[in-house]
């Protein structure tokens, strides 16, 4: 199982840290050592004073494949999650500036809460058209909606597979919404697909 991840799929989030507005979907990767599952606590590490919230839906693959043509993309997952990409923003803007890789800043231990259930495919009526949000301790702070990303599922489908022989069982997070910013300690992370709870998280 691996795990694949997208970024800058959404624009206003794109602008709220001042990046450029990718041609090709930005990609990376995190360990599978970096999921968080079964709502346990996530516990801050000492090596980084700025971590982010970035909620997103996850993609479940159900088939194996390579080289996809974006047609036949939908066949190739079967179902949603939300989870969260941790990101220790002072690590990766110390990285970007140098050019260097995210990878520490992305997939440290615990970087990647997911929710426990994933919603079938049969059970949405338009993956175009799926609201997602964050809420911290019972307030919003990230509100989503797959209309508003830059790359659709299928075409993130098959552009990873040029590079990603995709296999069943990884995962891809798809992106996320503006609104993000620093999780504290005590905190409680819940995640929305739709209106249901699917992700809790509390920071210790
Ligand atoms: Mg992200």
């Amino acid at each position: 199982m691996k795990i694949l991840a997208i970024g800058r799929n959404y624009v206003a989030h794109i602008e709220e840290l001042g990046n450029e507005r990718p041609d090709e979907p930005v990609v990376f990767t995190k360990p599978n050592t970096a999921l968080l599952t079964k709502n346990k606590p996530f516990y801050y590490p000492d090596f980084t004073q700025d971590i982010h919230h970035e909620v997103e839906l996850v993609l479940r693959i159900c088939r194996n494949g390579k080289f996809i043509d974006e047609r036949f993309a939908h066949k190739y997952y079967d179902a949603i999650g939300v989870g969260i990409d941790l990101t220790a923003r002072d690590l990766q803007a110390k990285a970007k500036k140098k050019g260097l890789p995210w990878a520490i800043a992305k997939g440290f231990n615990g970087s990647a809460p997911l929710a426990d259930h994933f919603v079938p495919i049969e059970e949405i009526p338009d993956v175009k058209n799926i609201n997602f949000r964050l809420e911290i301790n019972g307030e919003i702070r990230q509100q989503g909606n797959t209309s508003k990303m830059i790359f659709s599922f299928e075409e993130i489908i098959a552009y990873l597979s040029k590079f990603f022989l995709l296999q069943k069982g990884d995962l891809i997070f798809t992106g996320t919404p503006e609104g993000v910013g620093p999780i504290q300690l005590g905190d409680t992370m819940t995640a929305y697909f739709e209106n249901r709870p699917m992700l809790e998280t509390a920071v210790k």
